[in-house]
Parts: structure tokens; C-alpha cells; sequence
């Protein structure tokens, strides 16, 4: 069976949560200038993804308990999700962490492998073991690409963490940033809004 990779944060999950969770702790006047630095930089490829999520997560003071309690709170996974892990066993390929990662899926009662970063929670702010030290020949970033099961696979995504690797699959839904990326390529994907959207093209 063709194994089929999936991103965390936009993709099972509604909402970033890890957006949610720096708007949440951090204040906005420390924030928001942040984010705005930040952001610009990766659009204009001076900043890779590890570099912006390392920026971000800095200004980040809180214990991980305080912050694993506010997303397991509030994530809400997108429709679907439940039925696609029973009948296809994905793997989440996420540069997100597997420590707020796995709490969910345990909410959920959901058991599914899981590649990630890893947060290291500090009072000076929280460090990232990012899930890959390399950078790829393809794009340059220390990107999921190197994580990814052998071909054939297919991809499902939302971001720009999902751009290099998406390009490597055989088969990709996409929404969101992703899905503009794609267009912007030429490169083909399916769109879905939700995981019952994924289940019927593949059935
Ligand atoms: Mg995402
Ligand atoms: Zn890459």
C-alpha cells in the first residue's frame, strides 16, 4: 500500500497551533514585530523555516506543561482525520513538536507514527531540535525531505513547511499556502478541505 504523509499544524489540525499557542504566552508587543520580521524574511528567502520557528519560539517563556495543556485545549482536528488513520495508517511528518504533537492524539485516542521536532522549554526562551540537521540539495533548508518513506507516497499539506516535500510525492493534496505555491509552480495536487475530501479521491 502506498504509504501517505501528512503534515500536523493547518492539515490535521484546523488552526496552527503553535501560532495559537505564541499569540496565547507571548505578549503582542514582543510578538508581533517578531512575526513581522520574521515573516517577511522567509517570503523573501533570507530566513529559513528552522531560523523563523527558532526566532519565534525564543520569545517563548512559558514551562512546556502550561503550554502542552493550552493546545491540547484547544486544537481542533479537521474532520475525517480518524477515519483516514483507520484505513491507511499515516505518518505525520510535522516540523512542529512531538511534544505537543502526541498529547492531541492521545485526546483523540489515536495512535499514529509521528516524525517531528522536538521543543526544548526554557525560562529564556525555548530552543528546537529541529527534525533534520541537513540541508536538502533541492531547497537549500534543512527541510522534511529527508524524513520522507521511500517512494511511492503520497503528500497531504498546507504550508510552506510542506513545499520541498510535497514536490517529492506522487500524489499531493493540498490547501492553503501549499495549494498557492503548487498553482504558482504548475505542479499538480488535489485540493480538500477536509480528510473525507482525501478519503473519496482515493477511494
Ligand atoms: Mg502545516
Ligand atoms: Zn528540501
Amino acid at each position: 500500500m502506498t504509504e501517505i504523509v501528512v503534515d500536523w499544524d493547518g492539515t490535521v489540525t484546523e488552526q496552527d497551533t503553535l501560532s495559537l499557542a505564541l499569540q496565547h504566552f507571548v505578549p503582542r508587543k514582543i510578538l508581533e514585530p517578531i512575526t513581522a520580521r520574521v515573516d517577511a524574511a522567509l517570503a523573501a528567502g533570507t530566513m529559513s523555516l528552522r531560523e523563523v520557528m527558532e526566532c519565534e519560539f525564543g520569545s517563548m517563556k512559558m514551562p512546556l506543561a502550561d503550554v502542552v495543556a493550552f493546545v491540547v485545549e484547544k486544537a481542533r482536528i479537521r474532520s475525517g482525520f480518524a477515519e483516514l488513520v483507520a484505513r491507511f495508517d499515516p505518518l505525520i511528518l510535522s516540523t512542529s513538536f512531538h511534544e505537543t504533537i502526541e498529547p492531541v492524539l492521545e485526546r483523540e485516542g489515536l495512535t499514529v507514527r509521528v516524525r517531528a521536532s522536538r521543543a526544548v522549554a526554557g525560562p529564556n526562551g525555548w530552543s528546537i531540535r529541529w527534525i533534520s540537521d541537513f540541508d536538502c540539495s533541492q531547497c537549500g533548508e534543512a527541510c522534511k525531505r529527508r524524513a520522507l518513506p521511500a517512494a511511492p507516497f503520497i503528500y497531504i499539506g498546507d504550508g510552506y513547511s510542506d513545499r520541498c516535500a510535497a514536490l517529492a510525492a506522487d500524489r499531493v493534496f493540498a490547501r492553503d499556502g501549499l495549494a498557492r505555491y503548487l498553482t504558482e509552480l504548475g505542479a499538480a495536487y488535489v485540493p480538500y478541505d477536509d480528510f473525507y475530501d482525501v478519503l473519496a479521491a482515493l477511494s
